[in-house]
């Protein structure tokens, strides 16, 4: 426990934090009955909070902290540059080291046809630039008319209004009256939740969701169309996991439609599919790829877009001045950070240990916890896993949802088993570590079968089951 940063008890801490601090995504009211959990200190994949609890991180924080806790070589970086240059800005005619270098490494690990990248702060602040951008290039073709994104059901691509808007999350829509104008959305590739009830193989049900984009296009005019955006794997939404025939198809649609493909990477890039990009897991070649979570491991924070020399191209010739950028772009601390991590990634061959040595063993694990009474079913792909929580087996007859399982899960596993996973409705739902041995993996999916188990039992002894 670091002793500078918690010298005080646990109830101080939540009573602060209850008296002034609005949380993200959040209901404020609830949460300050409760009162927060105050983590205070992480070494590896291991979280400690005030009271000295210990708790395995299935969720890399919030899908970002890749390289593990405590990486003092990224601590160093961060430190030396504070001290060299704490901040510059990169907008009028300047660059520092850091910038050029982080941009040149990023360049060196993106897709072949990527040579730049735009730095924001936030995975959101990237689709705000992808959204501005993607315009621009078409009125650089001279074909201003092409304004609309089409994004899916359940997507996320952050939370500022224009994220929101891409996105296809119901309740966030609900709130403040969005989408605004020039959005819109297609069916997810969720088969477990939506293509198995109506009986379809996940090949058949990949493909009919993929040939929306087409319908969708034919629907709004292909030339008031600028972008069609998806994340490779929906995070947010669930680890939604895409049959194999769905990202051909859209590739396909794409290749003969004039609409750019945009691959929200913010989850799946720097490795997490087992692959440097989600793209090139599924083989397909965006021309704008968002970036944020994975990319300075959480150590600063960060985001950016990287820009296909065919968008590139056009915009440099024609559009003069983009007028777009944020005070903090290219901040020195965290591209220092993302050099910092980088260089881990490729040092310590991280992206071939998801490859090679963790996808493996979750997919083993996670098709082991199939077999209990309450799962539906398991799901993996690289190192992200998804387990849906069912009351009928054999039907896949889901629990109420006021009854709230998936929370209850949650809250069994952190509270009484020591291991975070997250709820998104009745899907449990995992993205641990890089740096995770396979004992802790091992320990992990013991945990999450002993959640179950006594999830089980508080089901049954209520008389829900
Ligand atoms: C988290 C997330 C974002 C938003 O990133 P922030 O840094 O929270 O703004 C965008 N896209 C995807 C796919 C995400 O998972």
């Amino acid at each position: 426990m670091n002793q500078q940063t918690n010298i005080r008890s646990t109830a101080d801490y939540q009573a602060m934090d209850a008296a002034h601090h609005w949380h993200p995504f959040s209901d404020m009211a609830d949460l300050n009955r409760k009162g927060s959990r105050v983590i205070s200190s992480a070494q590896g994949v291991w979280l400690t909070d005030t009271d000295g609890n210990r708790f395995i991180d299935g969720m890399s924080g919030l899908w970002c902290v890749n390289v593990g806790y405590g990486r003092e070589e990224i601590v160093e970086a961060v430190a030396r540059q504070l001290r060299d240059l704490p901040y510059y800005n990169t907008f009028f005619q300047c660059t520092h080291p850091a910038a050029a270098e982080f941009a040149e490494a990023l360049a060196n690990v993106a897709p072949p046809q990527m040579n730049r990248v735009f730095f924001t702060n936030s995975g959101s602040e990237s689709n705000d630039t992808v959204f501005r951008l993607a315009r621009v290039y078409w009125d650089c073709l001279g074909k201003p008319s092409k304004k609309i994104f089409i994004g899916r059901k359940n997507g996320y691509h952050g939370s500022t209004a224009t994220a929101t808007s891409m996105g296809g999350m119901a309740a966030m829509h609900g709130q403040s009256g969005l989408p605004f104008n020039g959005f819109a959305h297609i069916d997810q590739p969720y088969w477990y939740g939506e293509g198995r009830p109506e009986g379809l193989s996940p090949e058949e049900f990949g493909k009919l969701r993929a040939k929306q984009l087409e319908a969708k296009i034919d629907e709004l005019g292909e030339e008031n169309v600028c972008a069609f955006i998806a994340e490779p794997i929906q995070g947010a939404g669930g680890v939604i996991i895409p049959p194999e025939s769905y990202w051909p198809e859209i590739q396909r649609i794409c290749n003969e439609r004039e609409i750019l493909l945009i691959t929200d990477e913010v989850i799946c890039g720097f490795g997490r599919t087992g692959s440097w990009w989600g793209a090139e897991t599924y083989g397909v070649t965006p021309d704008l790829m968002p970036i944020a979570k994975g990319m300075t491991s959480g150590y600063q924070p960060m985001g950016g877009v990287f820009i296909s020399d065919k968008v590139a191209g056009p915009v440099m010739e024609k559009a003069g001045e983009f007028y777009h950028g944020y005070t903090y772009s290219g901040h020195p601390a965290a591209c220092a950070a993302g050099l910092a991590s980088l260089r881990i990634l490729q040092e310590e061959k991280l992206v071939e240990r998801v490859r090679d040595v963790l996808a493996p063993r979750m997919a083993k694990l996670w098709a082991g916890l199939a077999d209990h009474p309450l799962v539906g079913e398991t799901r993996t792909r690289g190192f992200l896993g998804a387990i849906e929580l069912v009351k009928n087996k054999e039907t896949g007859e889901r629990f109420d949802g006021d009854l709230g399982v998936g929370g209850m899960a949650r809250d069994l596993s952190v509270g009484k088993h020591g291991l975070v996973m997250r709820a998104v409705g009745d899907t449990m739902i995992a993205s641990p570590p890089y740096v995770m041995t396979e004992e802790e993996l091992d320990e992990m999916a013991a945990r999450a079968r002993a959640t179950l188990d006594d999830l089980a039992d508080k089901l049954t002894r209520e008389g829900r089951l």
